[in-house]
């Protein structure tokens, strides 16, 4: 049987591997890559026919391998909106879910409570990793699901009181929850420890999971206990757990937050090189100074700026600053913070000069850390891929554009466990995008979070015709998207 074949001629070929591009075609047959080089309508494989081929004019675009978001929170979103318009527009073939501790699943209950409210759902509804993969496989979304398994979450499932340190009983049940999570597929385990549900679990209790995830070849990242003043405590207590369990470490959207650690990357990455010469270890960022999470009173200092997301009390202030909110009410900012939650917000807490340390540095890949269910969200949700090109490659020449490609498919895909994605090559997976170099660019600002990025032509998944760019209305077509599988 002739299966559907796309040629993608005369681009510029990015291979997601790190090294030279080249100008070229790659044709996509069925859902795999079967050929590349150059000329290949010249020299097709057996069983493609000319007039059986799709064609498509590459000049001056770049072909790489679909983008591959490590840092996300679209666990609940992936099944509610499956055509994940943010992200495929971005050139996103796969999202890791789960991060940060939290994941929907293993966890079942009528009414979620922060932070697992993160996820946009209040009802989780999934027991183990095999519900959650069948409803993702009944979704269909546009793209692929790779699934982290939240601490959090586990804690939740098991413990009734989240201020203390599981019980030995406990994380014998936790352990036995991750076990099956694991067998079933799951890339590893996140953690969020900064959390007030997750920061009484002593060291030993990670360690125990991480260990479990670490037998099965699976991952370890996490959300450290402090991104302020105790960061490098922190940096060593996760780089403790991962290197006792036998896992690889990722630290999750590293950052030095609040002005009194401004400029602390120059010891932050110096330890990062140091923690590489006796365990595998990653980071991963977003292309901003700002983060965005729950509204929180100890991170209102009333230095930074911080622009609300949503509030349940006062959905009016959404979009607005909280220090003209609080002005207008006569209080302080800290008051104004308690009188708006349960709420979100963008916190403008990092200087530019460390997120570009972050971004530059050789063992960092891109994740969006957007959170698809807030009402005014953080640009990061549909720009993060496109302004790694726009700002941080053609404007600031921090890396080259096989180095940006690299940290958001094949290093991607190396340490999080992916198989047969994120590079291009014979045989792999056709997740591919097209766009052009030149014009790719963000266009969600803080002002207008929810808007398309622009220079993405093409989005290819599992071989369909996901996502075409270009003139008019962003348009999702096919929903090819699966559950991954960890390698
Ligand atoms: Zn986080």
């Amino acid at each position: 049987m002739l299966e559907q074949a796309i040629l993608l001629e005369a681009g510029l070929v990015v291979d997601g591997s790190g090294g030279p591009s080249w100008p070229g075609d790659v044709l996509l047959a069925g859902d795999r890559i079967v050929a590349l080089g150059e000329g290949l309508r010249q020299r097709l494989p057996e069983g493609i026919v000319p007039a059986e081929l799709e064609s498509i004019d590459c000049r001056g675009k770049v072909i790489a391998p679909g983008f591959i978001d490590v840092h996300t929170h679209d666990d609940a979103i992936v099944l509610r909106d499956p055509l994940c318009l943010p992200k495929i527009s971005q050139g996103i073939t796969t999202v890791v879910t789960g991060n940060c501790g939290i994941s929907l699943a293993p966890y079942r209950t009528p009414e979620a409570r922060p932070p697992l409210t993160l996820l946009g759902s209040d009802s989780f509804q999934h027991a183990t990793m095999a519900e959650y993969r069948a409803a993702v496989e009944a979704a269909q979304p546009a793209l692929n699901v790779a699934a982290l398994i939240g601490h959090t979450t586990l804690r939740f499932a098991t413990m009734d009181a989240l201020d203390r340190a599981a019980t030995e009983d406990e994380r014998a049940r936790m352990g036995a929850l991750l076990e099956a999570c694991m067998q079933d597929g799951a890339h590893g385990l996140s953690s969020g420890l900064f959390y007030e549900q997750a920061f009484a679990a002593p060291a030993e209790e990670v360690t125990a999971l991480a260990r479990i995830v670490a037998r099965h070849g699976g991952v370890y990242a996490t959300h450290l206990r402090s991104e302020m003043a105790t960061i490098i405590e922190a940096m060593h207590e996760a780089g403790d757990i991962a290197f006792s369990a036998g896992a690889p470490l990722v630290i999750s959207h590293h950052k030095c937050a609040g002005p009194a650690n401004w400029g602390r990357t120059l010891e932050t990455l110096p330890l990062v090189d140091a923690l590489a010469q006796r365990q595998d270890i990653a980071l991963d960022v977003y292309p901003y100074v700002a983060g965005s999470t729950v509204l929180r009173e100890d991170l209102v200092d009333g230095v930074i700026d911080i622009l609300l997301t949503w509030s349940d009390p006062h959905p009016e202030v959404t979009g607005r600053m909280l220090a003209d909110v609080a002005r207008e009410w006569g209080v302080d900012q800290k008051e104004a913070c308690r009188r708006l939650q349960p709420g979100g917000a963008c916190y403008f807490q990092m200087k530019e000069e460390d997120v570009e340390r972050v971004i530059a540095h050789p063992r960092t890949m891109i994740g969006s850390d957007g959170l698809p269910h807030d009402r005014h969200p953080h640009p990061r949700l549909w720009g993060a891929f496109p302004r790694v090109f726009a700002r941080y490659w053609r404007e600031r020449r921090l890396f080259t554009l096989e180095q940006a490609v690299h940290k958001m498919t094949g290093m991607t895909a190396r340490n999080l466990r992916i198989a047969d994605r994120g590079l291009l090559r014979v045989g792999a997976m056709a997740d591919v995008v097209v766009f052009d170099p030149q014009t790719i660019a963000d266009t969600a600002t803080y002002d207008r979070p929810m808007s398309a990025s622009v220079g993405i032509e093409r989005v290819f998944v599992n071989g369909a015709c996901a996502y075409l760019g270009g003139e008019g209305e962003p348009e999702v077509r096919a929903r090819a998207g699966r559950m991954l599988t960890r390698a």
